[in-house]
């Protein structure tokens, strides 16, 4: 029927009448080839052991690390970020800076396992410090800049020499991506990239990922509660773009943005600025809410998360790193 009232000339829905024309005119598509899974390796475990906050992620013992990675694998994943949880720790996370720590380890075993996925190395300290910190401390109890950019290059040195094909610094270091890209290039490395964190937030949704890591803080007295002297004010966008100008002068070859769905316009602004690869994390709390919302019948979790991930590339990014990598490209491949 017509209304008596009002005719319109422009009919949007037309092309939203079957699903042969929306798949014809669909803007943005999410691949398998846009997922990146994190993953934690448990040095001091035999059977893999769940993440209460995280239904269906894992702490993986080092053994099961090959089998696992080729399941995921067959299910689509061809990329994958590894995070160590430690029992080797110190005031300054030495065990990841040498051949035969875990870092080391874990890498070497993936990159042998999965020779031509991508092994991404997170080069960070927080999981291997005795104060969960992501560097040594100053006698202000605050970490040390220039210490922790000095000791994050020999770190991603031993990455690289591990058979890393991308380094990624999360730390929020000033100068940490030049320092990685000096001590790479003067060790033959000078192919492998690196994925700088360029703007990541001091978020409470990190929260779970916390506990599947074994990195909170608050041990000691003297060192700082939290975060906040080197990871962002959530508040600031405008500083994102500084932060990321910064790193790509440096030497960055790459863009993260931490975490994702609360940041989707930092996402914008920063893909935006510089057209350069440009990621998101889509991290372990906004893993958790929507596993929760699931669990009590609010959400479905898998139609949810597709347009969540969705949305990620919407908004601008290349690629997602996520929990739901394993789910999102089966589900990819199934249709
Ligand atoms: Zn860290």
């Amino acid at each position: 029927m017509t209304s008596k009232y009002f005719t319109p000339e422009t009919r949007h829905r037309r092309l939203r009448k079957t699903a042969a024309l929306r798949d014809l005119v669909r803007e943005t598509h999410l691949t398998p080839n846009d997922l990146i899974l994190p993953l934690f390796v448990d040095e001091d475990i035999t059977e893999k052991q769940a993440i209460s906050s995280m239904p269906n992620v894992f702490r993986h013992p080092e053994k099961d690390l090959p089998q696992f990675l080729k399941e995921c694998r067959s299910s689509g994943v061809n990329n994958f970020i590894l995070f160590g949880v430690s029992y080797n720790k110190d005031d300054e996370g030495r065990d990841s800076m040498k051949k035969g720590g875990l870092l080391h380890r874990m890498i070497s075993s993936a990159k042998d396992t999965l020779p031509d996925s991508n092994i991404i190395a997170d080069v960070c300290f927080c999981e291997y410090t005795d104060h969960g910190h992501c560097g040594p401390i100053a006698e202000d109890g605050d970490v040390d800049n220039d210490a922790t950019i000095e000791n994050i290059a020999q770190q991603s040195i031993i990455a690289a020499d591990a058979g890393a094909d991308i380094i990624a610094p999360s730390g929020m270091m000033d100068g940490q991506v030049a320092s990685i890209r000096a001590g790479l290039d003067e060790n033959g490395f000078e192919q492998i990239p690196v994925l700088a964190y360029a703007a990541k937030f001091a978020s409470t949704y990190y929260g779970p990922f916390r506990d599947a890591a074994g990195c909170a803080l608050g041990k000691y007295d003297h060192v700082a509660k939290d975060r906040k002297s080197y990871q962002m004010d959530p508040a600031n966008a405008h500083e994102s773009l500084r932060e990321a100008e910064q790193d790509l002068l440096e030497g960055a070859d790459m863009l993260m943005v931490k975490p994702g769905l609360a940041y989707l316009d930092i996402l914008h602004r920063v893909k935006q600025a510089f057209q350069v690869p440009t990621f998101a994390y889509n991290v372990s709390g906004e893993y958790a809410m929507l596993k929760a919302a699931h669990a009590n019948g609010w959400l479905d979790y898998e139609t949810t998360m597709m347009e969540t991930l969705l949305s990620f590339k919407r908004a601008g990014a290349d690629g997602i790193l996520t929990y739901s990598a394993v789910d999102a490209a089966r589900i990819l491949n199934d249709n």
